[in-house]
């Protein structure tokens, strides 16, 4: 797909939410679709600034970069206030109404264009599985791919490390301008914090295969050995994304995993 991008008008309004993100927002996102239509990504909650921008613009395209919580709360309240066409994934059409109580009206598809607007939409799979990327001449709306500091959650069991290092890649190579998270501020060098997501995971692999190597076989005993830093608070996460690693790992033939022990 040639990633050609029309639109020059992105605007970004952050809206407050419950979120395992530092920033204790989501920010949404309304983009001009090229054809005098505008485009709604990650509607997390209403919020007056939101209702604001969207009467402002008028939205008559709703879609989310994946289906958390986090990012399609106001899907249902904006698709109401504007009637505007909601998307879903191709394929993912159950488990979007799941998350967003809307049964989408139309489905896209990774590696093309929004139908009937100018927006590329790039698979980008990891995070979740259905996550995507959308292409606009201001940047890349990314959702959960990257962040300007720290990193994102990549855990078992809907996390996927071999997925999630892929799309960083592919972003990558894109070399797009700059990418809009949905958390924390713009990203003005995608490069460098794709590598530096890349290499925060291959310092985690490492030390995860030489915890198996040591002769620990349960994720949590992984955990401690793993992290030096103390993740008693976040042990959950530090769990699940230790088990995300040694699935890619088992994957790649460089140890065993039977669900519960990694050898
Ligand atoms: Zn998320």
């Amino acid at each position: 797909m040639a990633v050609s991008p029309f639109s020059r008008s992105v605007v970004r309004v952050g809206v407050e939410v419950e979120t395992r993100a530092p920033t204790g927002q989501t920010t949404a996102h309304l983009v001009g679709t090229g054809r005098g239509e505008t485009l709604l990504v990650d509607p997390a909650d209403r919020s007056d600034s939101l209702d604001t921008a969207v009467d402002e613009h008028g939205v008559e395209h709703v879609a989310v970069t994946h289906h958390h919580p986090d990012h399609v709360g106001a899907v249902a309240a904006y698709a109401e206030r504007t009637g505007a066409t909601v998307w879903a994934r191709t394929g993912r059409a159950g488990p979007f109404q799941s998350a967003t109580g809307v049964a989408p009206d139309r489905e896209f598809q990774p590696g093309q264009r929004l139908p009937g607007t100018e927006i590329p939409v790039v698979d980008t799979p990891g995070h979740t599985p259905e996550h995507v990327a959308f292409v606009t001449g201001d940047g890349w709306l990314t959702g959960d791919l990257a962040v300007a500091e720290g990193s994102v959650v990549v855990g078992a069991p809907e996390g996927d490390m071999r997925a999630y290092l892929s799309s960083l890649r592919r972003v990558h190579a894109s070399n797009p301008t700059r990418l809009l998270p949905a958390h924390g501020p713009v990203i003005d060098d995608p490069r460098a914090v794709c590598e530096r997501l890349l290499r925060h995971r291959r310092h985690r692999e490492r030390r995860v295969l030489a915890a198996v190597r040591d002769g620990h076989e349960r994720p949590d005993a992984i955990v401690r050995a793993a992290y030096d830093k103390n993740v008693s608070e976040v042990f959950g996460l530090a769990r699940a994304t230790v088990i995300a690693h040694v699935e890619k790992l088992a994957v790649e033939g460089r140890l065993a995993w039977d669900g519960e022990r990694a050898q």
